[in-house]
């Protein structure tokens, strides 16, 4: 695993802070948000540090993305929204805050559940 001092995606993956995991491969780890802008609000981030999109390796795309939907159902069968948003912020100018690539997904409740 690729690991990138004060990063604090690595730290997470690494076990060095802790996290509210959802869901753990290999390569993969999810793990709640601690914003929660809506319940269940969670991060899924390849273990190896890579900044953003355009860094993103062939091997994290497929790890990440064949992780999501197992994600997503598990997030659907726990919370039971009625609906889920996935998103992904690359680069400051575009909301990114953390410089480890991440996919939110947001599960979604309808009018008033804090997103949108
Ligand atoms: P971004 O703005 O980069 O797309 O999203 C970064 C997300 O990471 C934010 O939603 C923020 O709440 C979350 N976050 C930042 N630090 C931590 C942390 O230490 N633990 C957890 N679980 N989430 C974090
Ligand atoms: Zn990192």
């Amino acid at each position: 695993m690729t690991k990138v001092n004060d990063c604090i995606f690595c730290k997470i993956a690494n076990g060095d802070i802790p996290s509210a995991k959802v869901y753990e491969d290999d390569k993969v780890l999810a793990f709640l948000d601690l914003s929660q802008v809506t319940k269940g609000h969670t991060l899924v981030i390849p273990k190896k540090h890579e900044e953003n999109i355009y860094e993103l390796s062939e091997e994290s795309v497929h790890a990440v993305f064949s992780a999501v939907p197992k994600i997503s159902r598990a997030l659907k069968a726990a919370y039971e929204p009625k609906g889920l948003n996935m998103l992904n912020n690359n680069g400051k100018d575009a909301g990114q805050s953390v410089f480890h690539y991440h996919v939110h997904l947001l599960p979604r409740y309808g009018k008033g559940d804090g997103f949108g």
